[in-house]
């Protein structure tokens, strides 16, 4: 369904990415594993294009192109066919939650406004918070605040949804209603690609787990194979310290 090859990416004279490989299939649920600085942020971003790779190819269901020639058009599709949650929620703090969740279908897709408001409130009701409607993001929770963050990805109905770190942001006793929702999402058989260092979480959901390191993926397989026998020393020594 989705494969990038050979990414490369930099920031000034720092290679963040050095050649990575990924692919996604229908159903897939990856998660990107690795420490601070690897470039697992970058890489995600790369995939629809909130960065944009100095190197490398995108293959997504019919659009194909070379990253460095993506027109327009290429980009507005992968957009089309994706949705991303952000760490820090992104929402609009001047928008109520059901403003947050509509305004993307409303002006990203161009859906009608009551069209729109019925797929908002269903993704709402998803993630539990569809008696929260007229609330401003000041006025929720962090959990609450990434669930809107997880329902705008979900009311444009992508083919995946790239999670940056969806937890990172929150006090630890917010942390499982964030994943709870995440965890209903993979029963579901939602496409996921997934940031994260909920190690815990990580083994449950996953069906296939990345560990990269400066730059470059060093391992990747099923969650027993990395977390029960990885092969690389770089990825025993990252599960040692954190696990
Ligand atoms: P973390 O787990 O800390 O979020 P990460 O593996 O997601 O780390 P990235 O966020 O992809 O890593 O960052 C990789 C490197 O690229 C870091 O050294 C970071 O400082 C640098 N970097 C990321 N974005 C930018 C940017 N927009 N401009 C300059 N440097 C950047």
């Amino acid at each position: 369904m989705l494969a990038l090859r050979n990414i490369h990416k930099k920031f000034g004279e720092l290679e963040v990415l050095k050649g990575v490989d990924i692919a996604v299939e229908k159903g897939d649920i990856v998660v990107i594993l690795g420490p601070s600085g690897s470039g697992k942020t970058t890489l995600l971003r790369c995939i629809n294009f909130l960065e944009r790779a100095d190197e490398g190819s995108l293959h997504f269901d019919e659009i194909q192109t070379d990253f460095s020639k993506a027109s327009k058009k290429d980009i507005n599709a992968v957009r089309k066919k994706s949705a991303f949650v952000f760490q820090n929620y992104g929402l609009f703090d001047n928008k109520t939650v059901l403003d947050n969740v509509t305004e993307g279908l409303i002006v990203g897709r161009k859906i009608p406004k009551k069209e729109a408001i019925e797929a908002a409130i269903r993704a709402l009701e998803k993630v539990g918070l569809s008696d929260r409607l007229a609330y401003y993001p000041s006025q929720l929770s962090g959990g609450q605040q990434q669930r809107v963050g997880i329902a705008r990805a979900l009311a444009v109905n992508p083919d995946v949804i790239l999670f940056d770190e969806p937890t990172s942001a929150l006090d630890p006793e917010l942390v499982g209603e964030v994943l709870h929702v995440i965890r209903k999402l993979a029963e579901e058989g939602t496409t996921m690609v997934i940031v994260t260092h909920e190690m815990t979480f990580a083994k449950e959901v996953a069906n296939r787990v990345i560990f990269m390191d400066q730059g470059v993926i060093v391992e990747e397989g099923a969650p027993e194979a990395i977390f029960g026998n990885p092969k690389e020393a770089r990825t025993r020594g990252f599960l040692q310290r954190i696990l």
